[in-house]
């Protein structure tokens, strides 16, 4: 496709309306209820409900499957020709909690930003997405390939949407996931794995604590088990694109009452994971450091869950054309170079099966606090890289 005409195509860009999508879907609370009742917060069918709508406003040919009940993923296409490759531009629905949270729900728009739960995590890049398929639609622009949008349930928590695409597609030939990297293109993050350790006691009177098993105290040897085990994972041969593994306890519970002796303690950790390290290699590392405290502790008696979360490694090659045309992309609109960093966190990419990469408007150090926000240039500018990819991938002569 000719530059004038990539030029004049990308004018199209409407940073009013992308902004106001944004504002709008900001304003609909989708929290995740993660293991809490659902609430008026938690309303991921209504925002799944309304991303659909405005997607068929356009004109794509929408579906949708319930990954749970009321907890659907929602796609919308474009049709292509058949001659080029399929592209899916994939975004959860869902957002972090709000507790503590200063009016959450009401977008404001204060120094060319707007600010609210979801607004850079990620509802700016789904409305770049929308945005985009706004325009080929408008300018009636023939595609090779499908162009697919997901709006994925659940990415916040266990990342059941995207494992249910992994398992019943669409899986597309190539895909864009747009969290927060403040438009930097990655290709790569680390897995996830979660699971619970819990250590079971005997509960009795505290006042005789001598007639029971105390399961938070056991819990204390167990952490105790792993005071060295990050510095055991740095210690191993570093991965070329990841560097180390890691670990890290986030959640503890135990105990009902504190004239009790505590009969159970449950620690909620967290590994992450480079590629090729599996679930059981994990589980063999974590026995290995707790299964001496059998010897150790009269009545110590644990389990290991099986995974809550289980999210592998992202590594699409560097050579992939993905890879290349939306570096291009992010060069021509940006003006700068992309160093490809690795990711920070975890994502729906590798449930999609397809080489994938990580680029979206925001910034990770603004998403999942309590005062997150996007900058409007930065939505506009997604846009922009998102529909230049597409075009150079997707459009005759591109
Ligand atoms: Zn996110």
């Amino acid at each position: 496709m000719a530059k004038s005409t990539v030029n004049h195509i990308l004018k199209s860009i409407d940073q009013h309306r992308v902004i106001e999508l944004l504002r709008e879907m900001v304003a609909i609370p989708s929290v995740n209820p993660f293991d809490e009742p659902t609430s008026d917060q938690t309303r991921e069918l209504e925002i799944a409900n309304y991303y659909e709508q405005r997607m068929q406003d356009i004109g794509m040919l929408t579906s949708r499957r319930d990954v749970v009940d009321g907890r659907p993923n929602i796609f919308g296409r474009i049709k292509g020709n058949g001659k080029g490759p399929c592209i899916m531009l994939a975004g959860h629905l869902d957002t972090v909690g709000v507790i503590g949270y200063d009016a959450p729900f009401d977008p404001v728009i204060r120094k060319q930003r707007v600010y609210g739960r979801g607004s850079c995590d990620m509802k700016a890049g789904l409305a770049s997405f929308l945005e985009i398929a706004t325009v080929i639609l408008q300018e009636e622009i023939e595609l090779e390939g499908d162009l697919i949008i997901a709006g994925i349930a659940d990415e916040e928590h266990q990342m059941i949407g995207s494992q249910e695409i992994r398992k019943n597609g669409p899986i597309p030939d190539f895909a864009i996931v747009g969290e927060p990297t403040e438009l930097e293109v990655s290709r790569a993050h680390k897995g996830q794995l979660c699971m619970h350790i819990r250590t079971y006691g005997k509960a009795c009177h505290s006042s005789i604590p001598e007639q029971g098993v105390n399961a938070i105290q056991h819990m204390s040897k167990v952490l105790e088990a792993f005071s060295d085990y990050n510095s055991e994972l740095r210690a191993r041969p570093q991965h070329s694109t990841f560097g180390h593994s890691s670990f890290s306890p986030g959640v503890i519970k135990g105990g009902d009452i504190v004239s009790s002796v505590p009969d159970s303690c449950e620690l909620e950790v967290d590994r992450r994971l480079i590629s090729g390290e599996t679930v059981d290699q994990v589980v063999s590392e974590y026995r290995k450091r707790i299964d001496p405290l059998m010897s150790q502790l009269p009545d110590f008696h644990y389990e290991i869950s099986e995974p809550t979360l289980h999210g592998e490694p992202l590594d699409t090659p560097e050579d992939s054309a993905i890879v290349e045309k939306i570096t291009e992309a992010y060069q021509h609109t940006t003006q700068r170079t992309s160093a490809l960093p690795v990711f920070t966190g975890s994502t729906d990419a590798p449930n999609l099966l397809s080489p994938a990469v990580i680029c979206g408007p925001g910034s990770v150090e603004q998403a999942h606090t309590l005062n997150e926000y996007v900058e409007i240039d930065q939505v506009t500018k997604a846009a922009e890289i998102y529909l230049r990819t597409v075009l150079s991938m997707q459009s005759s002569g591109g």
